[in-house]
């Protein structure tokens, strides 16, 4: 399947001089949303995973669809003050400022083999929060994989530790 068909440009959202890739068109088509999942799932070419961890908050679009096909539990990173109990938090670096992301203390168990995902890789900021979050709990990341990449951020730079990859790079 042609998945770029369904990626739509937005200039300046969400702010002036961004170019957004918008995956909306794809999710509402029936039949780009399930091929989306199936090649999602073929990225991991049958390694085991026990825990899909997605990114709030198009992580949280794929991130269930795979670990149901995965045979694999579901777990959320969030914004701060989204998780009701106790969590652990990542602080990382933006352009301007910082942002920071939390996940439950009892999400991941020692051992447990986690697959990352996002709608897209930019700079590799969220990612590379997200990776630190779950080898603090333990965690071993199998492989972080995305929609789509943006090349020319060079995200991939922030998560090269860990096997990356995605459907559609620009
Ligand atoms: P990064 O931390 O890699 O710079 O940014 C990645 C995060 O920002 C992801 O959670 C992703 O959802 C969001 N993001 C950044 N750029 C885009 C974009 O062009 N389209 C979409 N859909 N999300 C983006």
């Amino acid at each position: 399947m042609d998945f770029k068909s369904f990626i739509r440009d937005v200039p300046n959202f969400p702010k002036e001089g961004v170019l957004f890739k918008d995956i909306t068109l794809l999710l509402q088509n029936p039949n780009a949303l399930k091929e989306t999942t199936s090649a999602l799932f073929e990225l991991l070419e049958g390694q085991k995973i026990d825990k899909v961890v997605g990114m709030e908050s198009r992580g949280f679009i794929f991130g269930p669809l795979l670990a149901q096909k995965l045979n694999a539990g579901f777990v959320p990173i969030r914004k701060p003050g989204k998780l009701p109990s106790e969590t652990l938090s990542e602080t990382y670096d933006l352009e301007y400022g910082t942002d920071t992301l939390e996940i439950h203390f009892d999400a991941i168990k020692k051992g447990d083999k986690v697959l990352v995902h996002d709608d897209v890789l930019a700079t590799g900021g969220t990612a590379n929060a997200a990776c630190k979050l779950i080898e603090r709990l333990g965690g071993v990341i199998v492989q972080c994989n995305f929609l789509i990449e943006l090349i020319f951020l060079n995200g991939v730079s922030k998560v090269e530790d860990y096997p990356v990859k995605s459907l559609m790079k620009y």
